[in-house]
């Protein structure tokens, strides 16, 4: 939880969005494929050596209307706000422009640490055509080649090496959840109402090295939580925060920091692509999940209103079939009520540990209903099953050879296992390993 945060700025065409791809490399996520899931990728995990961290390339976000520099230089300022480490990219092929030094202006205000990345270094001669770019002030420069792939060990010990160490992460045992959607369907509205009245606020706890805010609560039964980014959603000041891909940004930073999200729909609106872009997501990170269906209020309503809205929420997020569906209003507080039980629930099955002997229970009971399918002359034989880890829950299931369990049968295992004991709100993971 909480990972550090590097964003790459630099002027258009320096090659971030190479580096970033370079560095982000192809995520194995545990769906093979979402359908609806676009993935342009602003924001994304990465790894080195054994560093888990996130990377943003401030560069895809856009800003309508903004003139060049502008939008520059509100990129440079999302990263000193997001990151933990910036790293500023000139390219060696074009040299020191205005543009750059604009961007190195701006960093300047901030002290955030800067690593200086020289791409377009495409060879050993151009390494001489580096020492122009000292006269930023950000030290060494790092020559890189997101074409030949050259120089990115260096530049990433360099960035490592600016992380806070690992014992800076949260430790607490409260409940983390927070409030994911789209603008405007009614987030802050949501908080607002959880905190109201009768909640008692602990504190608000200042994120480490970054602006982002939780609050922790206590509710009348004495549970406590805590709301993940609530600033990040209450404060609306710059022009960058009404982009969609920054919203969408912050949603994914929220996702990553909580252990439960609530996926907020807007009754009113139906259900669309930055919906389902931030559910996948969700998804893949192996949170907990409810979907909050808001401004409930709002529609008129007959018998099968709540059936048909279920039912287009099944159609259109498949793979979040185990997320619990509550419709809401923070306008009229209906069914709001429900919500920190609802929270606790899902948070419980997200860390529920199934005991092996149970577990193998389940296994061969499944077994004998639906025996393991011959494939090509070949049967799958299954051995047994254990329980590796929680949050998300996630089971080993030993087989004979793992080629041989069809997608279809390890649905059908996952299914067995939701039967027995209740996974309600959390994704589970089955891996499937050949018994030596
Ligand atoms: P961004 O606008 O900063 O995100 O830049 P892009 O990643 O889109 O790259 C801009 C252009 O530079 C593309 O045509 C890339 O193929 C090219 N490019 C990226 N890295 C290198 C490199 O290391 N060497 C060379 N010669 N071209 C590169
Ligand atoms: P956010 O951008 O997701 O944080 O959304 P807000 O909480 O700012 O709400 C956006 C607008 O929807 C505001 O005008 C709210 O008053 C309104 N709104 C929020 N929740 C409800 C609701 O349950 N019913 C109705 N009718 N309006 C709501």
């Amino acid at each position: 939880m909480a990972y550090p945060v590097v964003a790459i700025v630099g002027r258009p065409n320096v090659g971030k969005s190479t580096i970033f791809n370079n560095i982000v490399g192809d995520r194995i996520s545990i769906v093979e494929d979402i359908p609806g899931v676009t993935r342009d990728r602003i924001y994304a995990r990465a790894e080195w050596l054994t560093r888990e961290f996130r990377m943003i390339d401030t560069g895809g976000i856009e800003m309508s209307d903004e003139p060049f520099m502008s939008e520059i230089k509100q990129q440079a300022e999302i990263a000193i706000d997001e990151a933990d480490v910036i790293i500023f990219m000139v390219s060696g092929r074009e040299g020191l422009t205005d543009a750059d030094e604009q961007v190195a202006k701006i960093l300047y205000r901030s002290d955030k640490p800067v690593v200086l990345a020289v791409n377009k270094v495409d060879n050993v001669e151009m390494r001489n055509d580096i020492f122009d770019f000292y006269a930023l002030g950000f030290g060494d420069p790092f020559p890189i080649s997101g074409t030949h792939k050259t120089g990115m060990g260096d530049l990433l010990d360099a960035i490592v090496a600016h992380f806070p160490s690992d014992a800076d992460g949260q430790d607490d045992d409260t409940v983390r959840f927070s409030f994911i959607g789209r603008p405007n369907v009614g987030k802050s509205s949501l908080v607002n109402a959880m905190l109201g009245e009768d909640r008692v606020i602990v504190s608000d706890i200042a994120g480490t090295t970054r602006d982002a805010i939780d609050t922790k609560f206590t509710t009348p039964d004495g549970d406590e939580f805590t709301m993940v980014d609530t600033a990040g959603i209450r404060k609306r000041g710059k022009v960058y925060e009404n982009t969609e891909k920054y919203s969408v940004m912050r949603a994914m930073r929220a996702i990553d920091d909580s252990n439960v999200v609530l996926m907020v729909l807007n009754a009113e609106e139906g259900i669309r692509e930055q919906d389902k872009h931030v559910a996948g997501y969700a998804h893949e990170a192996g949170r907990a999940i409810i979907i909050v269906v808001n401004k409930w209020d709002t529609l008129e309503k007959d018998n099968h209103t709540m059936k048909d809205f279920e039912d287009l929420i099944r159609s259109e997020f498949q793979y979040l079939a185990y997320a619990p569906i509550v419709f809401v209003s923070a306008k009229t507080k209906q069914r709001l009520d429900k919500l920190p039980a609802m929270i606790k629930q899902v948070n419980d099955n997200h860390q529920r540990r199934i005991q092996s002997s149970t577990l193998n229970d389940v296994l061969m009971d499944a077994l004998a209903l639906n025996p393991a399918p011959n494939m090509n002359g070949k049967r799958l034989r299954v051995y047994y099953a254990t329980q590796v880890t929680v949050q998300p829950p996630t089971f080993v299931v030993f087989v004979n050879d793992p080629e041989l369990m069809h997608f279809s049968y390890e649905r059908f295992l996952e299914n067995q296992i939701r039967k027995a004991f209740d996974f309600t709100g959390t994704p589970i993971k089955i891996i499937k390993r050949a018994r030596t």
